[in-house]
């Protein structure tokens, strides 16, 4: 069984701009690789929202019928601190401030980051390839290149002849960049600079003596250039030419350009059918970044102890949040957006738990407009997230479901205006689009919440008992609420407050 074929899919492909009619290499089958995290830090909510989209994408993916291989690295050697192949390899860094072993850095980082995903219910990917774990392939990648003239050995490091290439292929074609341009911009090379034209970029880096991360190859010990994994890895296990690729807007140039450039120079064959790239994550508009200070990361949020925000916020608040925007805009972070997203998402979480309890009597008196309206609704769920994984509009939609399942909790409705079998392709879909596909659970700290509610409840109705002297309802409600863990202490001038064991 599969839906692919009465809702085809179709997605932007950033390569042409162009909203395609997806078509994957194999019929039924379907390879996606994601960049994955540089694990020498924390993960921020800009990162969080970038695999969250790909999340999404893969279940809905999956959701249609594919088979789906979904590969998302880890970036564990390689990225420098400079686009330009300046400065320290990230984690080396880390390590030498930290004192640690490289890998122990990436041990810890790499653990943090599940957890996260975890907590924002982000299903693991079929692999998760280090680069570290694929220092062979490089190499033998490199040698390709070198072969084939497209790459230069100066003093044990290997650059990309970018400049030759753009004589045999066309440099630009993802990123639109123009390569006359790129070589006029910026500082010009000096005499110390090993590359040959400033837009080169490294494949191979020879390794200082006191560098730690350090393979030997043909050119020395060194480390590969940051690009070159992700060429490697994803080649290895989806093919030579796969379906699709995706990262966040800030990877299209240079590493994503880079990487056609290397997999068109090595294997002759456009790497990648689909690329596609979501946007950031901003604060009061500027890009969520580490480096720029602004940062939120999910503890932070999960706390309310960041300074801009008033209070802490579930996951599940969050996922609602990023999902209700479409991926290619911007999303702006605040605490007024988080705080609508709350309300909003109780309302959806809420339905879910009420059209699972709804039982159908079998009994119906039909109401032809209903049934279509249901079944209309349920088209539409599928029709939005097949045009380009809209979100933002599926959640509209789950939005005007929750209000016929409210009508029908009720009683506003009767449930026997529509058949059975209507009413549980509704049902299914609601359940199915909210866990499934967008990843959307009860969040747990509102049953928490709840809880809270219901116990304040009794306590005011215990005060009350108290006052009209009817001490036999006050203790009952005490010794009941004890027998199930909740302990009453009564405090001065009446007041009640309690534990849980
Ligand atoms: P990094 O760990 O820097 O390699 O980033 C991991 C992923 O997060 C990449 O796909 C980036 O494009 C993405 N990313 C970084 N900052 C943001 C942001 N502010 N909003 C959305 N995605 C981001
Ligand atoms: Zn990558």
């Amino acid at each position: 069984m599969n839906y692919f074929d009465t809702y085809p899919l179709h997605i932007t492909n950033s390569l042409t701009g162009q909203k395609e009619r997806f078509t994957p290499v194999n019929p039924g089958h379907v390879g996606i690789y994601v960049c994955g995290p540089t694990v020498y830090s924390d993960v921020h909510l800009g990162n969080v929202r970038t695999f969250m989209m790909f999340d999404v994408a893969t279940r809905y993916l999956r959701f249609l019928g594919y088979k789906v291989r979904y590969v998302r690295n880890i970036t564990d050697v390689g990225h420098l601190e400079n686009d330009a192949d300046e400065g320290e390899d990230k984690i080396a860094k880390k390590a030498r401030i930290e004192q640690l072993e490289p890998m122990e850095v990436v041990k810890h980082y790499t653990e943090g980051f599940h957890e996260v995903m975890r907590q924002f219910n982000i299903l693991p990917p079929s692999i998760e390839p280090s680069a570290t774990g694929h220092i062979v392939e490089q190499i033998e990648i490199v040698k390709k290149l070198l072969e084939k003239g497209l790459a230069y050995e100066v003093n044990g490091s290997v650059y990309f002849d970018v400049t030759k290439y753009d004589t045999l292929h066309h440099y630009g074609i993802l990123s639109g960049r123009v390569i006359e341009e790129l070589l006029e911009s910026g500082r010009k090379l000096d005499s110390q600079d090993e590359k040959r034209n400033r837009i080169d970029f490294a494949v191979w880096k020879k390794a200082s003596p006191y560098h730690i991360m350090r393979w030997p190859s043909p050119w020395g010990d060194g480390f590969p250039g940051w690009h070159i994994e992700c060429t490697v890895m994803s080649t290895k296990y989806l093919g030579e030419t796969f379906d699709i690729h995706g990262g966040g807007l800030d990877l299209k140039f240079p590493h994503h350009e880079c990487e056609i450039a290397q997999a068109v120079g090595a294997n002759g064959k456009s790497p990648v059918n689909y690329w596609m790239h979501s946007n950031m994550l901003t604060v009061n508009g500027q890009k969520m970044s580490k480096s720029l200070g602004n940062s939120f990361l999910p503890r932070e949020l999960f706390a309310g102890t960041h300074k801009l925000l008033d209070k802490g916020y579930g996951p599940m608040t969050v996922r609602f949040f990023m999902l209700q925007s479409h991926y290619s805009s911007t999303l702006d972070f605040s605490n007024d957006a988080l705080q609508a997203a709350e309300k909003g998402f109780k309302r959806l979480a809420s339905a879910l738990a009420n059209v699972k309890k709804l039982a159908h009597s079998g009994n119906v008196t039909p109401d032809a407009k209903l049934s279509e309206t249901l079944n209309g609704q349920v088209d539409a769920l599928f029709n939005e997230m097949s045009d380009d994984f809209n979100t933002a509009k599926t959640l509209a939609v789950l939005f005007d479901m929750a209000s016929r399942i409210n009508d029908f909790k009720s009683g506003n409705t009767p449930l026997s205006s529509v058949s059975s079998e209507d009413f549980e392709r509704f049902r299914k879909a609601y359940v199915a689009f909210m866990e499934d596909v967008l990843g959307l659970k009860e969040e747990e700290t509102q049953n928490d919440a709840l809880l809270e509610g219901v116990i304040n409840v009794l306590i005011e109705l215990r005060k009350k008992a108290r006052q009209d002297k009817n001490f036999a309802l006050s203790d009952k409600i005490r010794d009941e609420l004890k027998a199930r863990g909740v302990q009453l202490m009564d405090g001065k001038n009446g007041e009640m407050t309690y534990s849980i064991d």
